[in-house]
């Protein structure tokens, strides 16, 4: 009996425990500890839940192939009770945008996602204006566009349906925070709660989001993820536009369809401050500065808009290498890291469950080899570059 103890239950925690409850050869007791379980602030909550095989990095794209065949799956795989989630699945592709100057990288991404067997096509200024008859190509080179594979997804209601499905299944879910951990040599013992209680555990998982590096320290590890704060804008514009894809402008700015009107936003440039953790406000100046304008010089029919809402949430930051972190750490055997997304959990929050339930009931990886987001590359100091970040 292996009782695993997994702190934080977003889409990345729930995910483990789902994946762990559903694989053949687990036995054990699986305990998630959420301290939020209005989930209020949590990254799952606040995601744009969009999902892309257009990465730069063979490991990034095969886990969203998961990812998709995932949420095409959810509806029987996570029913309970005879309730099927509703995930309302969009999949009109990432429509990313390449100046001259980006063209080569475009390329060359391109050419690792064919191999992957990713449904990507490059198009020239012409190709891009007959299909999309909306968009400037002004200043653009080339577009690249995943037919049929790329989208967006309701975020919140996957994660609380993997929840539920994994609360069917017999993990129990704790509302505590988590506060420190009992160790014994090289190995976690047991987890401290906010309520003086404690834990026995054989295997500890960091699911804690954007606030890992906190449960890292439990440990003594000293884990290089950030809360770093990312705005939406929800906006409308009355120019009706057909076959709307997810558009990653060369600027980086993005902006898709969201309900009657569109979400956009952009991540601060290298240049820019982005403090850690900062309180999440909304800054319309960065609307008015950086996104709007950009719109509007990519898709006329912007010049008009309405800014309706906004929102900021957390991205759980790696400011190592910007790529997840799965696995344990050298020094300490039994504790596992899924972490580190930046920008990208939430789609690959099923390949990382299925990987980690992998690790703690096998040993190793059986199905898809995620080693290249080991731990092992921060200690070694080789960063896993991946150029697809938004
Ligand atoms: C604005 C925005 C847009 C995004 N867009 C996309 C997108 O389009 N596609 C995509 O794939 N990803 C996107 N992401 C990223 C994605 O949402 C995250 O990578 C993913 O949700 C991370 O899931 P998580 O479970 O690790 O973290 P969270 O959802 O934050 O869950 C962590 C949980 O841990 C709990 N916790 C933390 N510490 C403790 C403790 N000590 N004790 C108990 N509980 C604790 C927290 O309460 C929290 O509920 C976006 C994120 C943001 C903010």
């Amino acid at each position: 009996m292996t009782r695993v103890v997994i702190i934080g239950g977003g889409s990345v925690g729930s995910s483990i425990a789902y994946h762990l409850a559903t694989h053949p050869r687990f036995a054990g007791s699986i305990t998630v500890v959420e301290r939020d379980p209005t989930y209020r602030i949590a990254s799952s909550s606040l995601s744009c839940a969009s999902i892309r095989q257009q990465f730069s990095t063979p490991v990034n794209i095969a886990m969203s192939q998961y990812g998709l065949r995932f949420l095409q799956n959810a509806a029987d795989a996570l029913e309970v009770d005879g309730d099927k989630p509703l995930l309302k699945l969009n999949l009109p592709g990432y429509l990313f945008l390449a100046s001259e100057a980006g063209l080569e990288v475009m390329r060359e991404n391109h050419r690792v996602q064919k191999e992957m067997g990713a449904e990507v096509v490059l198009l020239g200024p012409n190709e891009l204006r007959a299909r999309w008859p909306w968009l400037s190509v002004d200043g653009i080179a080339a577009g690249s566009w995943g037919t049929h594979v790329e989208g967006w997804f309701d975020g919140p209601a996957m994660f609380q349906a993997v929840r539920r499905k994994a609360r069917k299944l017999g993990a129990i879910y704790i509302a505590q925070d988590a506060v420190g951990f009992s160790m014994s040599g090289t190995r976690v013992t047991g987890v401290h709660l906010a309520d003086g209680s404690v834990l026995e555990c054989d295997v500890v998982v960091n699911a804690a989001g954007p606030w890992a590096a906190r449960v890292a320290a439990f440990a003594g590890i000293d884990l290089p993820v950030r809360a770093r704060k990312r705005m939406v804008y929800v906006v409308a514009c009355k120019t009706p536009m057909r076959d709307f894809p997810l558009v990653i402008d060369a600027t980086g700015i993005f902006f898709r369809p969201e309900g009657i009107g569109y979400v956009c936003g952009r991540s601060p440039g290298e240049d820019e401050p982005d403090p850690d953790e900062p309180p999440l406000e909304v800054d319309d100046a960065m609307f008015m500065d950086y996104v709007w304008p950009a719109m509007a010089n990519r898709v006329p029919a912007f010049e008009e808009l309405k800014l309706l809402s906004s929102w900021a949430g957390y991205y759980e930051f790696n400011i190592f290498d910007h790529n997840g972190i799965i696995g344990p750490h050298p020094s300490v055997e039994n504790m596992i890291f899924a972490n580190g997304f930046s920008g990208h959990g939430i789609q690959h929050s099923p390949a990382t469950g299925r990987g980690a339930a992998e690790l703690i009931t096998d040993g190793r990886f059986t199905t898809l080899d995620l080693s290249p987001l080991a731990f092992t590359r921060i200690v070694e100091n080789r960063p896993l570059v991946e150029l697809g970040i938004v």
